[in-house]
């Protein structure tokens, strides 16, 4: 693993956070998975790190924050997992869906499937599932508008890696957008991407300053379009284009408790 950019060290933080509070209006976009919440290898058991929880609701009660949770999971999902304050926005499946918080439960934008991409789904779908029953521990993950395939459980690293590889490749035959990330290949029949989704929400926002935490590749390409005075954080190892890196999810809670005291003050 090599690391491009990026400090953990708490000088590095302390000017990041810094430039943060002084903004008009801060949109705080995290991922999920790998950045608030430990990875697991079922995706269903995920939890939020601790002290993420309280973080989040402190942060939700600044007046000019506007608080994002921005996932490759379906937002109906995230909203049950991560449980984040009410108004917090969020955006699912890759930017595919949108929505916000309100009684405890996602309250979703609508998105109807044309029936094209609802026959192209169930092609890459079953076409996926052939793949995976082909190598003990590769399963498949039904989405509103992706299916996931998951190398997660397999033993032999690089039998997962070729069998992900074939994955891709049959995801795009199908006419899918193609979303590599840790062990897992998305194939989505909506165009998505975190990119494009959080300069939409900054503008919604209309914030004058980002900070957007993730972990995997497809926040990396998130990651590059960030230019200061916004913030781009990497969690974990693997090359960045980020500004700054923090290890683990409790780092990024450490550090949004310090954002929170930061923009209180
Ligand atoms: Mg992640």
């Amino acid at each position: 693993m090599t690391e491009a950019r990026g400090a953990v060290t708490a000088a590095g933080w302390a000017g990041a956070v810094e430039r943060l509070a002084a903004a008009r209006r801060l949109l705080v976009a995290l991922d999920f998975d790998g950045t608030l919440a430990p990875l697991v290898a079922d995706p269903d058991l995920s939890r939020m790190a601790p002290g993420a929880a309280s973080a989040l609701a402190r942060l939700s009660l600044i007046g000019r924050v506007q608080l994002a949770l921005v996932s490759g999971r379906p937002a109906a999902d995230l909203a049950r997992l991560a449980q984040p304050p009410g108004g917090t926005l969020l955006v699912g499946s890759h930017g595919a869906e949108r929505g916000r918080m309100a009684g405890g439960r996602a309250a979703l934008e609508p998105v109807a499937l044309s029936p094209a991409r609802a026959d192209r789904l169930k092609a890459i779908s079953s076409g996926l599932a052939r793949l995976a029953a082909s190598a003990p521990g590769a399963w498949v993950e039904a989405k509103p508008f992706a299916a996931v395939f998951h190398t997660r459980p397999m033993a032999n690293r690089d039998a997962a890696a070729r069998l992900q590889a074939r994955a891709a490749e049959l995801g795009r035959d199908l006419g899918g957008h193609v979303l590599p990330g840790k062990m897992v290949v998305e194939v989505s029949v909506l165009p998505a991407g975190k990119a494009a989704a959080l300069a939409r929400l900054k503008r919604a926002v209309q914030a004058d300053r980002l900070v957007f935490a993730g972990d995997d590749t497809t926040d990396e390409l998130a990651l590059r379009q960030i230019r200061p005075p916004d913030l781009g954080i990497k969690v974990g190892l693997g090359r960045t284009a980020a500004e700054l890196r923090l290890p683990d999810p409790p780092a990024v809670v450490r550090f949004l408790d310090h954002l929170a005291t930061a923009l209180a003050a």
